[in-house]
């Protein structure tokens, strides 16, 4: 182990390999595209060549990133730069917790070997040949920005750029308990490096369609108030996504708004993005409760403050019932509904 955590085995692989597979996990987040386009600029700064897969293009919300445009869905070319490595290729997960949150490609992607995993989710599932696997750490991008010390790599203004959107968003603009000395000493490095917080800060949450505030009013509507405002829950349904023309990528952040609340100590958000789909669930707690415990009971898995899982073949109001009487139990509390 380096003095920053890093094991040894990452950074010689890292050295010893020529080409590099980056993935994330599934509706990659800031962090996710962020830690990944900013490791990206990294190994690019070392001479190294890179592919980076994602199973679905880059969402308008992240299309701003410098790096947005080198991402790409395809599986052949994929093969095609693995096979032309001649067993000078690694692969480096980031930010996934789980090998099923690499998506639908998983077993493919699998195959590609050695594996390297740069996490830091408390929920963490090892996969891989090696891993490091820091909760304490804000994000995957201050990960990424000690591993480019480590590996005395320059930081581009891309890369400082892809990195404090990764910090950015997954410290909620450092406000989250995850922010540390650490954190703020790498944001200052970021800043040295070219970035200007303001201009990030109005991109990513100055930056949204028409369609996106329309889906937000219909959402809002839904709030539920249970256990005498200490729960607050909101829902989505495919119909206002139809009524406000808004993409599934356009729910990131509403959650904000039910934590928000003064009384709130856990804040859910269920999706069905698909009618009879699959049901997504987010959590976001503030103080004492540990979402990611709760989310662990659904075969889910996340952070302290921030976590979700999902259901496959129910409906939203049996998921809602489920989910509350697990929180109610976690809370020691009924969780009646307060306010409709
Ligand atoms: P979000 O609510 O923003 O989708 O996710 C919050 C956190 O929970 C993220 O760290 C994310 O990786 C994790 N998470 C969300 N959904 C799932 C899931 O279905 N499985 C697992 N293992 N983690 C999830
Ligand atoms: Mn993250």
């Amino acid at each position: 182990m380096t003095v920053t955590g890093i094991p040894e085995t990452i950074t010689k692989r890292i050295s010893d390999n020529q080409r590099f597979v980056l993935l994330t996990h599934i509706h990659p987040d800031g962090d996710a595209l962020g830690s990944m386009f900013g490791l990206a600029d990294v190994l690019d700064s070392l001479g190294k060549e890179v592919f980076c897969f994602v199973e679905e293009p880059v969402s308008q919300l992240y299309a701003f990133l410098p790096g947005a445009g080198r991402a790409s869905c395809d599986l052949d070319a994929l093969h095609d730069f693995v096979c032309q490595a001649h067993d000078k290729a690694m692969v480096i997960a980031l930010d996934s917790g789980d090998d099923n949150r690499l998506g639908k490609y998983k077993d493919e992607l699998l195959t590609i070997t050695p594996l390297a995993v740069i996490d830091h989710h408390k929920s963490h599932k090892e996969y891989g040949e090696c891993r490091w696997v820091e909760p304490s750490r804000s994000s995957t991008g201050e990960m990424v920005y000690e591993l480019a010390l480590a590996l005395g790599a320059e930081i581009s203004y891309s890369c400082a750029f892809h990195l404090y959107v990764a910090i950015c968003t997954d410290t909620g603009s450092f406000r989250f308990d995850s922010t540390h000395a650490r954190t703020f000493q790498i944001a200052a490095r970021l800043l040295e490096a070219g970035v200007n917080p303001a201009e990030i800060s109005c991109k990513i949450y100055d930056n949204y369609s028409i369609a996106r505030l329309k889906l937000l009013q219909l959402v809002l509507t839904t709030l539920t108030l249970y256990a005498a405002d200490q729960i607050a829950c909101i829902h989505v349904t495919p119909d206002m996504f139809a009524a406000s023309g808004a993409a599934v990528q356009d729910i990131e952040g509403f959650i904000d708004y039910p934590r928000s609340l003064q009384t709130v100590k856990v804040a859910v958000f269920i999706k069905e993005v698909q009618p009879g789909g699959d049901i997504a669930v987010s959590l976001r707690a503030k103080g004492g409760c540990d979402v990611a415990e709760i989310a662990k009971l659904f075969n889910g898995g996340g952070h302290r403050n921030a976590a979700g899982f999902r259901f496959t073949g129910k409906g939203l109001a049996e998921v809602r019932i489920e989910v509350l009487s697990a929180l109610g139990r976690e809370l020691g509390v009924q969780p009646d509904k307060s306010v409709g």
